[in-house]
């Protein structure tokens, strides 16, 4: 049995008294949202804070709405909340359904869209027991000093395995990150790093309080694939989020793709822009598109499938996107 270790669980009533926790236990104290991720991290002591504080009751991090030409969704409202909202539901579909596709019902009950931004990266070496990872001398990331990936004590190279934030990446969307010093705005495109170990920008004193999408330009549609082992439960082996915007006779204004699951930080398909702009969005320019991100994307051996058969999953699921995107027809949600 993975037994929890000694920890003292703070419930502020607000979000300033919240980021006076994490101050005052600063290096000792994590925020706690769903606790779906954080709870089995710490039975397998990746993380052992003193102090975890409670973001679950804090009422600036609740609530969905439309202001100031942007869909704002509070960073404690649920996973299943978000994939039911009417409004993420009208503005913002291919969140709704990238929310909907997130782990099982119960996991998306507790979990949130914030701790889904906030999300640790994973790797088949690091999301194990102690005794596990012990038996292997450990790994950079946790405890160790070298990657049993890249075979080097230089690079941590775990994967992104949140779903909503390439979604979010592809629609232009931002987070508000409160500390003691003031609020800060971050496109969701900059808040992450090519680093496993820690990859955002994101401080550890810094709560994610709120989520920006801008309302949809006119022709927009967005689509959302991904790729797992069990439909029912698990964590993405690769997700694919498409925003175009479509204009007269199915031309192409823009396109945006973007992959992750793969490195640490998902990764934005380059030179779309000019290679799409103007054209129809017929079965040649997915082609093109789909050997444009095969090309851009090279998986590794940090989770458990074979990274080749990632690798050709790819274009597989870009063409799906867009295939889906060419039809016009409404996004399916969970
Ligand atoms: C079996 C299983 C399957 C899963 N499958 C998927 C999947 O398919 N796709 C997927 O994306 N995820 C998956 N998850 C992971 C997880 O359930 C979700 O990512 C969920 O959204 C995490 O949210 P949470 O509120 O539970 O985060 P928590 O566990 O509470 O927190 C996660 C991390 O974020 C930090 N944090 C949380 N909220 C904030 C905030 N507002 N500001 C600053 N820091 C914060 C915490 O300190 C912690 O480090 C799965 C988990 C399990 C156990
Ligand atoms: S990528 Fe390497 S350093 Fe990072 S968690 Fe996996 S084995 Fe550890």
């Amino acid at each position: 049995m993975l037994r929890l270790h000694p920890f003292r669980h703070h419930r502020p009533a607000t979000l300033a008294e919240a980021l006076a926790l994490l101050g005052e236990h600063a290096g000792d104290a994590m925020p706690i949202a769903g606790g779906t991720d954080l709870v089995p991290n710490m039975k397998h002591r990746l993380f052992t804070p003193g102090h975890i504080v409670s973001l679950k009751p804090l009422p600036e991090l609740r609530g969905i709405g439309v202001a100031d030409g942007a869909l704002v969704i509070g960073a404690a409202e649920t996973l299943a909340r978000v994939a039911k909202d009417p409004l993420v539901r009208s503005h913002a579909p291919a969140l709704a359904r990238a929310a909907s596709l997130v782990a099982g019902p119960q996991l998306r009950t507790m979990g949130t869209i914030g701790g889904n931004l906030c999300l640790d990266t994973r790797c088949t070496y690091y999301n194990q027991s102690e005794f596990w990872r012990q038996a292997l001398g450990f790994c950079l990331k946790k405890d160790g000093d070298v990657c049993h990936v890249t075979k080097t004590g230089r690079k941590c190279v775990a994967a992104h395995s949140a779903d909503t934030p390439p979604v979010l990446i592809a629609l232009g969307a931002s987070v508000e990150l409160a500390s003691a010093e003031g609020v800060r705005r971050v496109p969701v495109a900059d808040l992450f790093l090519a680093d496993g170990i820690w990859n955002s920008v994101r401080r550890p004193d810094e709560i994610l309080t709120r989520v920006r999408v801008p309302l949809p330009a006119p022709g927009l549609r967005t689509a959302f694939e991904k790729l797992r082992q069990r439909n029912a439960i698990d964590f993405p082996l690769l997700n694919v989020a498409v925003a175009a915007r479509i204009g007269e006779r199915e031309t192409v204004h823009s396109l945006v793709i973007v992959v992750s699951a793969l490195g640490s930080r998902p990764r934005v398909i380059g030179g779309l822009d000019r290679m799409a702009a103007g054209r129809p969005l017929d079965a040649d320019l997915i082609e093109d598109a789909a050997e444009r991100a095969f090309q851009q994307c090279h998986p590794l051996t940090n989770l458990i499938v074979d990274p080749d058969w990632r690798r050709a999953m790819v274009p597989v699921h870009v063409r799906r996107a867009l295939d889906r995107i060419a039809a016009g027809g409404p996004t399916p949600v969970r």
